[in-house]
């Protein structure tokens, strides 16, 4: 069956740093940009002036990474598979590297490049290519499946990734298990079988 299609690519370029210890990381399983937002990204990172200050702490995330970090604090990380990291959408940067002024100018390039950050999250951005919230954004991705595809269809992509019944994959899902395929279980079948592509 015809599977979401998620394109990242590299930006080997950039800095990566862990906050906790101030040390420069491997980066080689974060710098990824979705394609959708890669040219977003390019012109944020090369009109910032204080690029000598930018550190991000993350970018692309995996899903095991994204439950470890939910599992650690729910109240810092996004549930799994609602975040936009997980599709190359997201990025996080060193806030404490910024003076008041700084972090100022690099919220507002960030929002003239589609990337908006969240109150709660002052180290937060995510691309916003359509919509105003990262759900919204996540239907914009599922869109061409949702105008074609029937609940038979949803289910038979469910088993192709393994699961036999909806609520096992709700469960699984960080999902109420009541069984129903309602939009949110609909939007999780399609992310989840997602194909990861590096271009
Ligand atoms: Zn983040």
């Amino acid at each position: 069956m015809q599977r979401l299609e998620v394109k990242l690519r590299k930006v080997d370029f950039v800095k990566f740093i862990d906050y906790k210890t101030g040390k420069i990381i491997g980066k080689d399983d974060k710098c990824y940009i979705n394609v959708d937002a890669y040219e977003n990204f390019i012109n944020l990172y090369d009109s910032f002036k204080y690029k000598n200050k930018l550190y991000f702490t993350d970018m692309f995330r995996t899903v095991e990474e994204q439950k470890r970090l939910y599992s650690r604090n729910s109240s810092i990380a996004a549930k799994p598979y609602t975040s936009l990291h997980l599709y190359g959408k997201a990025i996080d940067v060193l806030v404490s590297a910024f003076n008041i002024i700084e972090y100022k100018e690099f919220c507002d390039i960030a929002n003239k490049n589609k990337f908006y950050g969240i109150i709660t999250e002052k180290w937060h951005f995510h691309h916003l290519a359509k919509y105003n919230n990262a759900i919204s954004e996540l239907d914009g991705m599922c869109e061409m499946f949702y105008k074609t595809y029937t609940n038979s269809d949803y289910i038979k992509l469910m088993n192709e990734i393994g699961y036999k019944d909806i609520k096992s994959f709700q469960a699984d899902s960080y999902l109420t298990p009541d069984g129903i395929l309602g939009p949110s279980t609909k939007r999780l079948i399609i992310l989840r079988s997602a194909v990861y592509i590096y271009v």
